[in-house]
């Protein structure tokens, strides 16, 4: 009988206690284990390299997303760092995109600074994309889809052939969508990344990460690069990641269908140059969204008339969403990209990546969603009376 992964998503690890039959895994807080004999290495020796609770997750990971292996990182920047030491030789060509997470941005550039490798910046969107990259002719190739904060869409099937056919790896961060939104190794990706600090968790109280590999050799390289940099998480995370995943399904459909109804609710108030999410026909990727993606996703990025003024009557009297970085928890959360998740760009970079003063993002919570929409539209018609007034 074939169990569909999300299925094994939220029994991962139930009843696999050989002690007591636990229905729920135990978490293994101890840092090493003992050997049999002088010869007799048990399948964990030391935590950093292996963890009983943490391979529960990464087994269930990688078993979401399709992939040979997985390994679990101390956070999403921690399964970047992995990958960028696994699969990046000295003097290779990395094309990033020209929007990607801040913190990703600013790991890149650093390191291209130091010499590490050669950096290309590039608009990873549209019909030409592909041709910019077979151009560029890179080692890897590093693809955030939907894009943040202005939810732009790759197209990881044509990228990943043109990355191909010049020998390059194709790494896809996944944060955004989940692997029950959207499966990149099916589309031709070598790794999938995650900060599983978002969805995946979802609960916004652990901060993680993970990479999950397409091929066992691949798997087997993040796996001795995770280790040998110590970046492995530890198990109480492991074990509240496990314990998110089971309602990962459940989640991501409530955050979708609010997300939906707020773009719909907002799209076209006076106070908005434009409202970017997937979902609405207007979005110029909506087309490929439909094909690439089973869902547009959890988050809504507003643009408000009067820049920084304009963001701060909205924000003044807001009760459901807090202002706060991160995204993918239960709880609704907006955020202001240009000074607070993207402040690590320099504002030329956040210019060229579409940022503006005006830039909202949302992540809509699980929530009632005519509470979401009245709250945002009584926040809009305070930005709209402060520009009139
Ligand atoms: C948050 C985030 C990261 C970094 O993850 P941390 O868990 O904060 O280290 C990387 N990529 C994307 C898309 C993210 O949203």
């Amino acid at each position: 009988m074939e169990i569909s992964p999300t299925t094994r998503a939220v029994r991962a690890g139930i009843e696999a206690d050989t002690a007591h039959a636990s229905v729920v895994p135990p978490i293994y807080l101890s840092t090493n284990y003992a050997f049999a004999g002088i010869d007799g290495k048990r399948a964990f020796d030391y935590s950093r390299s292996g963890n009983p609770t943490r391979a529960i997750l990464a087994g269930a990971l990688a078993d979401l997303e399709g992939g040979a292996g997985a390994v679990v990182t101390a956070s999403g920047m921690g399964a970047v760092a992995t990958c960028l030491h696994a699969f990046v030789p000295a003097g290779a060509t990395v094309v990033v995109p020209h929007d990607c997470y801040g913190g990703s941005w600013r790991l890149f550039d650093a390191l291209a600074r130091k010499g590490q490798f050669d950096l290309r910046i590039c608009d990873l969107t549209g019909p030409d994309a592909a041709a910019r990259v077979a151009a560029a002719a890179p080692d890897l190739v590093w693809i955030e889809t939907p894009s943040n904060p202005l939810l732009r869409l790759t197209d990881i099937k044509a990228i990943s052939d043109a990355a191909h056919a010049s020998g390059g790896l194709v790494v896809v961060d996944n944060t955004f969508c989940s692997p029950i939104l959207q499966r990149p190794l099916a589309l031709g990706a070598d790794v999938v990344v995650h900060s599983t600090t978002k969805y995946l968790n979802g609960h916004s109280d652990v901060i993680g990460g993970a990479v999950v590999a397409s091929t066992p050799e691949l798997a087997e390289q993040v796996d001795w690069w995770s280790n040998s940099l110590g970046v492995t998480g530890g198990a109480l995370d492991s074990y509240l990641t496990l314990r998110g995943l089971r309602t990962l399904e459940l989640r991501m459909a409530k955050h979708v269908a609010n997300a939906s109804a707020i773009a719909d609710a907002v799209a076209g108030h006076p106070a908005l140059v434009a409202v970017h999410y997937p979902g609405l026909a207007s979005h110029p990727d909506h087309a490929l969204a439909a094909v690439q993606q089973s869902g547009p996703g959890g988050i809504v990025t507003l643009d408000l008339r009067g820049g920084t003024d304009g963001v701060r009557a909205f924000l003044d009297g807001l009760t459901c969403f807090s202002l706060a970085e991160s995204l993918g928890g239960v709880e609704s959360l907006v955020a202001h990209p240009a000074s607070m998740t993207h402040v690590a760009m320099p504002p030329a970079v956040q210019d060229a990546a579409g940022i503006t003063a005006g830039m909202l993002r949302l992540s809509v919570g699980i929530e009632d969603a005519a509470d979401l929409v009245a709250d945002l539209v009584r926040g809009l018609d305070r930005t709209a009376r402060s520009l009139s007034g």
